[in-house]
């Protein structure tokens, strides 16, 4: 087929796919040539792990619930679809985040910027750690730093600069709860890369964290909040793309059984439907989880890699309740629940404070998240336990008793991939296997350079520039 008609078959439609799609269309067009693209999803809907459930006035997100505003990609797409209007940002008066030590809820100290300590004066002061592990964290503006590039594990890195106790404490159930994951098997170079640059910079991770700090901007420009999201949930953007993508095919319900290549000289491939439908392609654009990419591509050339990438299992549980029967001051967006402390849930987010848009005023809604590497068996229990589980919790930690007016409960199996050290060169020697082998198969999404929305976008977006630089070369 020529470059001037280009077949795309893309699978799986989460938030990669569908951006996938946008972009593919964008500069394919701007190349001149006009593709036909198809989205081939296994579920009975698109959006992927996004899911908003709009109940009794409330807004209740299943999946992710925000993204971070300095990632630059996800708002460039809500511009794009023109629905930039409807993003909104988090409550500036529920700024404090707690985190649980020894049972209590303690304020993180202010200044403490990804779980590192960046202003002295109050760090010395928190009650999360004591004497000796605020002297040892110290130590991180006179140890000698390393100055290889090797990747290592996050935990390994941060105890090395801050010790065990800063780690445990303060630093992991910040930055863990992204992956949800054992910081002794995350790659640093993968998850928290600027860590590596500002040790080698500055010879200290605190010194690095503080000239490095600078305001945070939104979309506006005029206020300002770390995270933002859009009114009516994160579907609001599925909703957008989906629409917007009305030229595109897009099959639901339909999952992708293997990906064949054209016995022929033109490379070209077959995507093979679960239902023994067969469908022609000149580029296949693969974005579902590792696992199920590797199952697609292992007849076909060395996954490794692939197999390499762990999921953890999470699930969250979304409690409402009568303002009033909840009598215990939520001043913050909520706490983080460090492993050591052995509790069920993980964190949790005071959602109906932290972001206003989602609780009727006389409401409180409460999100509580369990599972995370090495504690994965709650999640499947069975609801009425697990709803127990997390209310124990509540009750012991924050003194709520009341019986919520509904709960919602999402599992979300094998959803939280976990980059492993030195994932950045193997992916990239894959992607080179992959780039040889099967030209015109491609593999990207959030098991490859990031997990957070706006990176899927940025991964997706990437690879159509890279797509459309190639054709008729
Ligand atoms: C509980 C949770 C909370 C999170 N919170 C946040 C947050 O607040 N902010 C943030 O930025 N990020 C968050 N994330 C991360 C973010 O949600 C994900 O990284 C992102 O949504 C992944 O998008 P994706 O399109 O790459 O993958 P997915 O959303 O997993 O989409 C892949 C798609 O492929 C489909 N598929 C699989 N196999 C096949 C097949 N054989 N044939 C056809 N289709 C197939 C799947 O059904 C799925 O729809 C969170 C993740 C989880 C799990």
């Amino acid at each position: 087929m020529s470059d001037a008609s280009r077949k795309v078959v893309i699978v799986g439609g989460g938030l990669t796919g569908l951006s996938a799609a946008f972009y593919i269309r964008k500069y394919y067009k701007e190349k001149g040539c006009k593709p036909e693209i198809t989205i081939i999803e296994k579920d009975k809907v698109l959006g992927g792990k996004i899911e908003t459930l709009h109940r009794d006035g409330f807004v209740i997100e299943k999946g992710p619930d925000s993204f971070l505003a300095r990632k630059t990609a996800m708002v460039e797409l809500a511009k794009e679809l023109e629905i930039d209007h409807e993003l909104v940002t988090t409550n500036p008066e529920a700024k404090k985040t707690y985190i649980v030590n020894q049972g209590r809820l303690h304020p993180m100290p202010p200044g403490l910027v990804l779980g590192v300590p960046t202003e002295i004066g109050p760090f010395l002061r928190s009650g999360l750690v004591s004497w000796s592990g605020k002297l040892r964290a110290l130590m991180d503006l006179v140890r000698a730093p390393r100055k290889s590039t090797e990747d290592e594990s996050l935990g390994n890195f941060i105890e090395r600069r801050l010790g065990a106790e800063v780690l445990s404490n303060m630093t992991e159930p910040l930055l863990a709860g992204i992956y949800a994951g054992d910081t002794y098997r995350l790659s640093l170079q993968s998850t928290f890369p600027q860590f590596g640059e500002m040790e080698r910079k500055y010879g200290s991770l605190i010194k690095g964290m503080m000239t490095g700090k600078k305001p945070v901007e939104t979309h506006t420009g005029t206020k300002k909040s770390a995270f933002l999201t859009f009114r009516q949930g994160l579907q609001s953007l599925v909703h957008a793309l989906v629409h917007d993508l009305d030229d595109v095919e897009q099959r639901l319900d339909s999952a992708v059984s293997a990906i064949e290549q054209h016995s022929g000289e033109q490379p070209g491939y077959e995507v093979v439907l679960a239902s023994g439908e067969r469908i022609a392609a000149d580029d296949v654009v693969v974005t579902t989880p590792a696992f199920a990419a590797a199952d697609l591509l292992r007849p076909l050339v060395d996954v490794t890699e692939l197999d390499a990438i762990n999921y953890v299992s999470v699930a969250n549980v979304v409690l409402a309740f009568e303002r009033e029967d909840v009598s215990g001051s939520f001043d913050g967006s909520g706490f983080l629940v460090p492993r050591k402390e052995g509790r069920n849930i993980t964190a949790c987010t005071w959602t109906g404070v932290k972001w206003l848009h989602t609780s009727p005023e006389d409401k409180m809604l409460l999100r509580c998240y369990v599972g995370r590497f090495g504690d994965e068996e709650k999640v499947s229990y069975p609801d009425e336990e697990l709803i127990a589980l997390v209310r124990k919790d509540l009750r012991e930690l924050m003194n709520i008793t009341a019986e919520p007016l509904f709960a919602e409960i999402t599992r979300l199996p094998k959803s939280m991939p976990q980059y492993p050290v030195n994932h950045l060169r193997h992916i990239a020697e894959f992607r080179s296997r992959l780039n040889r082998m099967l030209p015109g198969i491609y593999a990207t999404g959030a098991a490859f350079e990031g997990v957070g929305l706006p990176d899927c976008i940025r991964q997706a977006k990437e690879l159509a520039g890279q797509m459309a630089d190639r054709l008729a070369r």
